[in-house]
């Protein structure tokens, strides 16, 4: 980690365009690593692969209220803005774009992307409007930023999916680089949600994992039947008294479809709730 490299805050599109522009004209590569804020080091990880990889980094961070439904958690979604700047500057990244809503969404904003089928499965029935919403925000901060290329977490791996098929299907120039899931010593994927969980939920928080090594435990003996390999999980997440499960599913890693028998490489993910926290975790076998 270096912090000899100053951060720029830029809160305005118009100044973005500008550095991006500079950029672009001095032959510079850009990355781009959209982030909601409340950074932790799953987000530290991807701000220096983008380090590592491009000349100039850009961060956003964005609490995009077109990808929270009614009575969803965009009123106490963790801000911490003062820790940010600090792990930002930790990284070496260059610019923080820091938009106000109205820069984003000004009065008369009416477009919105539809993402497909990719968004009908997993989250998108509990969650409806949201892959819209964040494929909506996506592609507005790839047209402002305009990056070589941009690092997403596998965490959010349906929400990766379908940014990688938005690319695609848009002929967009920008590489969308991967990076692996950063856990907690005991497993649990590290998100900014972690930080609603009581210590008594925390605890029960590192079953989530488990729960799906037991899945890839029960693939590596032989069994390939998804209904057999779920019930694993299943058995572990009841255990912990983990009872409000939204799905546990096997699907194709890239396609999404729903696998009745599993093969190497497989997406198994889960969704569950403890209390008001929404918790999503997966792992390819
Ligand atoms: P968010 O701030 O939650 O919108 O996440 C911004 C980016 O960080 C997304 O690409 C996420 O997939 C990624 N991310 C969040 N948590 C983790 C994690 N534990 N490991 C790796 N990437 C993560």
């Amino acid at each position: 980690m270096s912090s000899a490299r100053p951060l720029f805050v830029l809160n305005r599109a118009c100044e973005m365009r500008e550095v991006s522009d500079a950029c672009r004209k001095a032959g510079k590569k850009l990355g781009f690593v959209p982030t909601m804020g409340a950074l932790h080091r799953g987000h530290v990880s991807l701000l220096e692969e983008s380090v590592r990889r491009a000349e100039v980094t850009v961060a956003s961070i964005f609490v995009n209220p077109t990808q929270f439904g009614p009575g969803e958690d965009f009123d106490r979604y963790e801000r911490d803005y003062e820790g940010d700047i600090k792990k930002l500057k930790g990284c070496g990244v260059d610019y923080l774009f820091y938009p106000d809503i109205s820069d984003i969404y000004p009065d008369g904003f009416g477009t919105t992307v539809s993402v497909g089928n990719l968004g009908d499965c997993l989250c998108g029935p509990f969650r409806p409007g949201h892959f819209n919403g964040v494929a909506t925000v996506v592609l507005k901060l790839f047209n402002i930023v305009r990056p070589d290329f941009a690092v997403f977490g596998r965490k959010d791996y349906q929400q990766l999916k379908i940014i990688q098929k938005m690319v695609r299907d848009f002929n967009m120039d920008i590489e969308i680089v991967e990076m692996p899931i950063v856990r907690e010593p005991d497993g649990l994927a590290m998100s900014s949600r972690n930080a609603y969980l009581s210590a008594d939920q925390r605890t029960k928080a590192a079953e989530v994992n488990k729960a799906l090594s037991e899945v890839a435990k029960k693939f590596r003996s032989g069994c390939d039947d998804c209904k057999i390999l779920l019930a694993e999980a299943d058995m572990v997440l009841r255990m912990a008294q983990i009872n409000d499960i939204d799905y546990t599913e096997i699907r194709d890693p890239e396609t999404l479809e729903l696998r009745q028998r599993a093969v190497k490489g497989d997406l198994v993910a889960l969704a569950v709730r403890l209390g008001n926290t929404r918790l999503i975790d997966n792992r390819v076998l």
